[in-house]
């Protein structure tokens, strides 16, 4: 059997009213968003989707958490805490900004930093946290909220995964100080390429909206460049694509979570197979189906299993990222702008110290992790031949 797949047409939702806003934005001859209607419309429903008050469309996921990072401002070598496990694009932008990203462990359940995790990674030098809700599923943020308060640190979420996922009742993006998203290819929704940050918070918004337009002041009786900046604009085209896309996030994350519901039901109670752990309260929207393998049950591990699903056809990823982000040689070897390895130079010795003793939960997770790709276009029968496949696979390995 074959699945559908996010990188084609089988696992998209792209059709006729893609084309409809694509065509209308081509025919009105406007493709900057400085200009145009589509990404300015956009960013509103997005907002109010929300139940924020600013929302601004950027380039890419990685734009937009460079974006967040930039309106907060730190100073060179200032602290941004954040998770061992996550897209490189949601770190090469701190130190793009100058700043020193310091890695907080992460719970081998939920594969997310927790308020415990993060309160041992802060220092003097903090100036943010960015929170991953790690593949769809939120961090706890009641307790990480709480603890960012009491120290006065602002809170950046990365919701690349995590479209319309909620915490104690609240949709992610909403929770902290700014919100980021992307619009790649493999996400929720997509224009290809793409991202949208969110906030509250007025000065935030102001300097988010600068920061995306090479701080422009746009509409200002004098503008001028206020500050360092860069283009970061997303087009029309991609803006009238998204457009569409918003309409249909509520039936692809519903879909992604009933099919989710019918493969842990089938995976309950399979001996070595622990199937996604969701705090109370949260709610799960599976960007990918996470089963966590014990190799003193299950042969191999999780890459044991993986080999025999991808003989079925169905291609797991064991290790998700292969390895924690700390130990990219961009980490390891300090590899930033020409020889001098700035804004590592200005770090405090803790704060890069990557011994693998101070990960164990990382190393855990990463260890038993496979993440199965999930999609809003899986049938009862794909999810059943999903359910199936795992079951013959994990009874065959167990010991
Ligand atoms: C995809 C992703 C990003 C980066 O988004 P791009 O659009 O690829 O730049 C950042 N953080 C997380 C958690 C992601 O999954």
């Amino acid at each position: 059997m074959t699945l559908p797949s996010d990188q084609e047409a089988s696992g998209r939702t792209f059709d006729d009213s893609e084309i409809a806003l694509l065509s209308e934005a081509l025919k009105s001859g406007t493709l900057t968003s400085t200009k145009g209607r589509f990404v300015r419309t956009f960013e509103e429903r997005f907002a109010s989707l929300m139940g924020v008050g600013a929302a601004y469309a950027c380039a890419s996921g990685s734009a937009a958490v460079h974006t967040a990072v930039a309106a907060i401002d730190p100073e060179p070598g200032d602290e941004i805490v954040t998770t061992s496990i996550t897209d490189m694009g949601a770190l090469a932008p701190i130190i793009y900004q100058g700043a020193i990203p310091v890695f907080a462990d992460v719970d081998p359940r939920t594969y997310n930093v927790t308020a415990e995790t993060i309160e041992k990674a802060l220092s003097e030098r903090t100036r943010a946290i960015i929170v991953t809700h790690l593949f769809g599923n939120p961090c706890d943020m009641g307790p990480i909220m709480e603890l960012a308060r009491s120290r006065r640190v602002p809170v950046i979420e990365d919701c690349a995964q995590s479209f319309l996922a909620k915490s104690g009742g609240r949709v992610t993006g909403s929770l902290g100080d700014i919100g980021c998203f992307s619009l790649q290819q493999g996400k929720h929704i997509s224009t290809g390429e793409g991202g949208i940050v969110t906030t509250d918070d007025e000065r935030l918004a102001r300097r988010m909206f600068l920061f995306i337009n090479k701080a422009w002041g746009y509409g200002d009786p004098n503008p001028d460049h206020y500050f360092l900046a860069l283009n970061y604009r997303m087009s029309e085209l991609q803006g009238a694509v998204a457009l569409a896309q918003l309409d249909k996030l509520e039936t692809v994350v519903r879909a992604r979570i009933a099919a989710a519901a019918k493969l842990t039901e089938r995976l309950q109670s399979l001996c070595g197979i622990e199937t996604p752990f969701i705090s109370q309260d949260n709610v799960h929207t599976y960007w990918k189906y996470c089963l966590r393998v014990h190799d003193d049950v299950i042969s191999g591990g999780a890459p044991g299993l993986a080999r025999l699903l991808k003989e079925r056809g169905i291609a797991s990823a064991p290790r998700y990222i292969q390895k924690p982000a700390f130990m990219c040689e961009v980490f390891q070897k300090q590899r930033t702008f020409g020889e001098s390895r700035f804004p590592f130079t200005l770090a405090r010795a803790e704060a890069v110290d990557y011994n693998p003793t101070r990960f164990p939960g990382t190393f855990e997770a990463l260890h038993s992790v496979l993440a199965l790709p999930w999609n809003e276009n899986y049938t009862d029968e794909h999810v059943d031949y999903i359910a199936d496949s795992i079951v013959e696979a994990a009874e065959s390995l167990q010991q």
